[in-house]
């Protein structure tokens, strides 16, 4: 069993995962500490998806009603085509997600949901999380792990939980640092004020654009007050994988050039597009090295056309939380049943969106006619079900570990 006057567990990276850890843990008793390399939390990211299989962990994890006053539960998501504005239902969502898998699907601005999960962490531990922290080393030995930051500290923990993200700095340190691969696209980012859009009042739903060579994916976020944005492109001129770099809408409308004037005129209101290199890194098959393990992209990022990145990071820290608190201080069976719960369903994960990717851009859709034989048979009912049923309805806390 863990004590609360153990030596803390210390989790690298504040961000979805690592706050999902630490209040899954402090919610077991096990003692935490988080260091985080921002100087603060703040307003950062734009929209996330969280689908069933996130929302019933969040929602066990006390946050359901703190969740509700900001999310959006959309109705259904539509596929639109690329030069006709033509649209097909892709899935409803809205009753459909509680009655069949028992939770809902959300959208919501990143920064309300690490706002309600930093919020419930402090409101256990207000000492939690250590700003300004950047991780830069990892040392273990026999009795613990020491981290080194970046501003010459050092500090200890009994197991630390790489939770930082992409570009993980205890992965590096644990397995190497590993080469991302470029897959040829560029992602454009942005979020819009409704008001900016016509009569200011957005559909409940979500909306893929598909074309050839490129799509886009739009929803709403905060009761409908913002919309979403993001533009899909291969082009191979932007290779800086980066949630931070700014373009233009100039550069992002020409990548639309073509493209309905729905779409056009979604970019022409974005505030500041956001430009981001979509990278592939090969999978790993252990996550995790004595006292040290992974969660999140950290271990498994994968390109965003399942619309998975948040859930996963939260079903890793959700069994996580459930292993440790199972396996007390034999931390080598801990960390062995969290990985043989999460390792092949993230990898498949990573898989099945880099398949969208091919079925998001095909040739097929070039013309109307084509995209209608095209969407028939690759959004049939039992094609959608078969990509998406097998995530929906996984459950991380009732899981056998
Ligand atoms: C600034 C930012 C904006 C994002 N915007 C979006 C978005 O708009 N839409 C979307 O779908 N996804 C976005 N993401 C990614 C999304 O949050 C993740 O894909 C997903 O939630 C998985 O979460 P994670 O906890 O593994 O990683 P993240 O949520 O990325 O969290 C990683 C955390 O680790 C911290 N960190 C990194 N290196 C170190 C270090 N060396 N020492 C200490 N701390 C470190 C980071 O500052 C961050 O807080 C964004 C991520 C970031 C960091």
């Amino acid at each position: 069993m863990w004590h609360m006057s153990s030596t803390p567990i210390i989790v690298v990276g504040a961000g979805i995962g690592g706050l999902t850890a630490a209040l899954a843990l402090l919610r077991r008793g096990i003692e935490v500490v988080l260091y985080e390399q921002a100087p603060q939390l703040g307003e950062i990211g734009a929209g996330v998806q969280i689908s069933a299989n996130g929302t019933r962990l969040l929602r066990a994890l006390g946050l359901e009603s703190a969740l509700a006053q900001c999310a959006v539960r959309p109705q259904a998501k539509e596929i639109r085509h690329w030069k006709s504005g033509r649209s097909w239902r892709l899935f409803d969502l809205g009753v459909v997600s509680d009655a069949r898998y028992g939770a809902p699907y959300i959208f919501i601005h990143r920064a309300d949901l690490h706002r309600i999960l930093a919020s419930a962490v402090l409101a256990l531990r207000p000492d939690t999380v250590r700003l300004g922290a950047r991780c830069v080393g990892v040392d273990q030995d026999a009795d613990g792990v020491t981290v080194h930051l970046a501003d010459g500290r050092s500090v200890r923990g009994s197991l630390v939980i790489g939770a930082d993200g992409v570009h993980s700095s205890v992965r590096a340190c644990v397995f190497g640092a590993g080469r991302p691969t470029f897959t040829g696209c560029v992602a454009w980012r942005g979020v819009i004020a409704a008001n900016r859009l016509g009569d200011g009042r957005l559909p409940l739903a979500g909306t893929n654009w598909i074309g050839p060579g490129r799509h886009v994916v739009h929803y709403p976020l905060r009761r409908g007050e913002l919309l979403n944005f993001v533009g899909v492109v291969e082009r191979s001129d932007w290779q800086i994988e980066s949630w931070t770099a700014q373009g233009t809408r100039g550069e992002c409308l020409a990548d639309f050039a073509e493209w309905h004037e729905d779409v056009r005129n979604l970019i022409e209101a974005i505030d500041v597009p956001y430009k981001w290199a979509l990278m592939t890194r090969s999978a790993m098959e252990r996550w995790s090295k004595g006292r040290v393990t992974l969660l999140g992209d950290a271990c498994h990022a994968a390109l965003p056309f399942l619309a998975q990145g948040a859930a996963m990071a939260i079903e890793d820290a959700y069994l996580l939380g459930r292993c440790l608190a199972a396996y007390g201080v034999d931390h080598g069976t801990a960390f062995a049943r969290y990985e043989a719960g999460r390792v092949a369903r993230t990898s498949r994960v990573v898989r099945g969106s880099a398949d969208n990717l091919g079925r998001f851009h095909n040739p097929r859709l070039a013309d109307d006619l084509g995209a209608d034989r095209y969407i028939a048979a690759e959004w049939s009912e039992a094609k959608v079900a078969e990509r998406y049923e097998w995530l929906f309805t996984y459950d991380a806390d009732s899981v056998e570990i």
